[in-house]
């Protein structure tokens, strides 16, 4: 186990996941950990790139583990995938990240969405939809303010994905491609499904400058999400060049570190306050 500066966030080397022991210890404590409330969520606001202003968050999971300290996403999440229990977690998420949104604007601050990450698997259970109806029933929130973020799985059953997607759309939340153009068949995305707003993974962000396939593949992927009536938000912006390349190609909104890393609920009232 090694520390890392960045969000005191404890970060593992390959070998914990190597050793079953260490997979199966963790999977239990796991399991303890929504009971016992070790999860929070930061926020990483996004913003509009034309002017400026805060226009949404993504609520982003972190275990607060006992004596591990903080652990990022990518440390769990894959192994809650494993076992299935990324559904509970992903149900915490939901409601977590829709209680503070309307706690933000209980206290009188701007009203924007939050966008919470799914995992394909929260798909598999066949209520998904009702299911986030009856956190925004519980919790208050309008449908509105509340984006869904969806990524590729080549193991889904497109007809059942589609007609939750189409379900949610009905009830107006919102649906997002997350890490557009990583995966196999982005494009199918487009066509079959209720699409709002794709995030232009930031693997194609981080060379804009460097790569010139790069930087076409982006000034494409915005001109072809317009033309279908589609948002287009850019994720991992971390310079001033490739905010302005960004905004030269018209692409609507961009979250990274440029502006800020995630950060704690409490961080995003002070900005929200100031907005
Ligand atoms: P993601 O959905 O693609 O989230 C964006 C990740 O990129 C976040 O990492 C964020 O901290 C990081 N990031 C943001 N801006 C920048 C930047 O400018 N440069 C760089 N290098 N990185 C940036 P994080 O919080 O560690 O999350 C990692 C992944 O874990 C997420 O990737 C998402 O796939 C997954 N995840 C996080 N929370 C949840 C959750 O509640 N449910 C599910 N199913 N997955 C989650
Ligand atoms: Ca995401
Ligand atoms: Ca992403
Ligand atoms: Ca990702």
């Amino acid at each position: 186990v090694k520390e890392s500066g960045k969000n005191d966030c404890l970060l593992y080397s390959d070998s914990w996941s190597n050793s079953s022991f260490e997979r199966l210890t963790l999977q239990h404590e796991m399991y303890r950990a929504i009971q016992r409330n070790e999860f929070i969520l930061h926020y990483q606001p996004q913003y509009d790139l034309v002017t400026g202003s805060m226009v949404g968050v993504e609520a982003l999971v972190r275990w607060k583990h006992p004596v591990k300290g903080m652990i990022p996403p990518g440390s769990f999440i894959p192994l809650a995938e494993e076992s299935g229990m990324i559904v509970q977690i992903g149900d915490w998420v939901l409601e977590e990240a829709c209680r503070q949104n309307k706690a933000w604007q209980d206290a009188g601050l701007p009203h924007i969405p939050v966008s919470v990450n799914l995992s394909i698997r929260q798909f598999v259970q066949n209520d998904l939809a009702s299911k986030v109806a009856s956190v925004l029933h519980k919790t208050g929130l309008e449908p509105k303010y509340l984006d869904l973020e969806i990524t590729e799985s080549m193991t889904m059953d497109v007809s059942h994905v589609s007609r939750c997607l189409l379900d949610l759309t009905e009830m107006g939340v919102g649906i997002s491609v997350d890490d557009f153009g990583t995966g196999y068949s982005s494009f199918h995305y487009l066509k079959n499904f209720p699409i709002d707003r794709l995030k232009i993974d930031r693997s194609f962000v981080r060379d804009i400058q460097q790569d010139p396939s790069d930087a076409e593949i982006v000034a494409a992927i915005i001109a072809m999400a317009h033309n279908l009536n589609i948002q287009v938000i850019a994720e991992g912006v971390e310079t001033e060049e490739q905010m302005e390349f960004l905004r030269k190609h018209n692409c609507d909104e961009m979250q990274g570190y440029f502006w800020s890393p995630p950060v704690t609920s409490e961080n995003i009232e002070q900005m929200l306050a100031a907005s």
